[in-house]
C-alpha cells in the first residue's frame, strides 16, 4: 500500500485531503500538533469509509521534534516510504507590521516555511531513490500578491512558493514532482471569524470554496497524469487574484 503524509491533516482542507487519499487506496498518516479530539474524528471517518490511517502528532515548527518522529516512523516502518507528502499544516496570527509582535512573525513562519524544511528533508531520499514521490506544499494566495496585516503569512507563503520551484528543479529528474497549491478563501477554522459576506462581494465566484475542491486538486498532482507538471502554483480561488 501507498503511504501518504498530510500535515495538519486533523482538520479543514488537511482533513478534506486524508479523507480522499485514502479513498484512493493511500495509508494515511495524519498529523496534527494539539487537537486530539479532532485527530481522531478524522482517523476513524477515514477507517469508517473503509480507508486505511494513522495519527502522527508532532509540532512541524520543531526541527527535533519532527525529525525524531518522522525517524521512529520509518524505523517502525522498514521498507516502505512516504510517496505524496502535503505540507499542508499552517497557522495565520494577522497583525499590522508596526504591531506585530516576535512570536507572530516567527510561530507564522515556523509553521509554514521552516515547516517546509523540516518535514520534507527527512522524506525526500526515499522518494529520490524510489524514483517516485510527490511533493504538495499549501501557499496561498496571500503568498503570490502579499495582503496587508500578513506580512508574517505572506512571507511564509511567498517563500514557500519559492521552495517549491526551487527544488522541483533538483528532483524533476528522480521522478519527484513538486507543486504549491495557492488557495484563495476556503471554509474552514482558520476563515471563521472572517466577515465572510462582506467578502464574498470581492470573490467572482460569490462564495468561499470548499476543503473538498482543495482536495480534488491535490488528487489530481497526485495522479499519474500529472506527472509532467512540477515547480507550479496552481490558484484555487473563485477568480479573486
Ligand atoms: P485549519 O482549519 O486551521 O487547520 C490547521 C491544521 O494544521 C490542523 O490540523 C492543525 O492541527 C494543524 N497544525 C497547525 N499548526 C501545526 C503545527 N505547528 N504542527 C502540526 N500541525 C499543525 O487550517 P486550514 O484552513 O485547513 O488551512 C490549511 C492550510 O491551507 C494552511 O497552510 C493554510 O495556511 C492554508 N490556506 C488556507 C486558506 C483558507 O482560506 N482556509 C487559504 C489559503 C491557504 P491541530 O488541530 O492539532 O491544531
Amino acid at each position: 500500500m501507498k503511504t501518504a503524509l498530510v500535515t495538519g491533516g486533523s482538520r479543514g482542507i488537511g482533513k478534506a485531503i486524508c479523507l480522499r487519499l485514502a479513498s484512493m487506496g493511500y495509508h494515511v498518516i495524519v498529523n496534527y500538533v494539539s487537537n486530539d479530539a479532532a485527530a481522531e474524528a478524522t482517523l476513524a471517518e477515514i477507517c469508517s469509509a473503509g480507508g486505511s490511517g494513522e495519527l502522527l502528532k508532532f509540532n512541524v515548527a520543531d526541527r527535533e521534534e519532527a525529525l525524531k518522529c518522522l525517524a521512529g516512523w520509518q524505523e517502525a516502518h522498514p521498507g516502505e516510504y512516504v510517496e505524496v507528502l502535503v505540507n499542508n499544516a499552517g497557522i495565520r496570527k494577522d497583525n499590522l507590521l508596526l504591531w506585530l509582535e516576535g512570536d507572530e512573525w516567527y510561530n507564522v513562519i515556523g509553521a509554514s516555511l521552516n515547516a517546509f524544511y523540516n518535514v520534507t528533508r527527512p522524506l525526500l531520499q526515499p522518494m529520490v531513490l524510489k524514483k517516485k514521490g510527490r511533493i504538495i506544499n499549501m501557499a496561498s494566495l496571500s503568498g503570490l500578491k502579499g495582503l496587508p496585516g500578513q506580512t508574517n503569512y505572506s512571507a511564509a507563503k511567498g517563500g514557500l512558493i519559492s521552495a517549491t520551484k526551487a527544488l522541483a528543479q533538483e528532483v524533476a529528474a528522480r521522478k519527484v514532482t513538486v507543486n504549491a497549491i495557492a488557495p484563495g478563501f476556503i471554509s474552514t477554522d482558520m476563515t471563521t471569524g472572517l466577515d465572510e459576506e462582506a467578502l464574498k462581494k470581492e470573490i467572482p465566484a460569490k462564495r468561499f470554496g470548499k476543503p473538498e475542491e482543495v482536495a480534488a486538486l491535490v488528487a489530481f498532482l497526485v495522479g499519474d497524469e500529472a506527472s509532467y507538471i512540477t515547480g507550479q502554483v496552481i490558484s484555487i480561488n473563485g477568480g479573486l487574484y
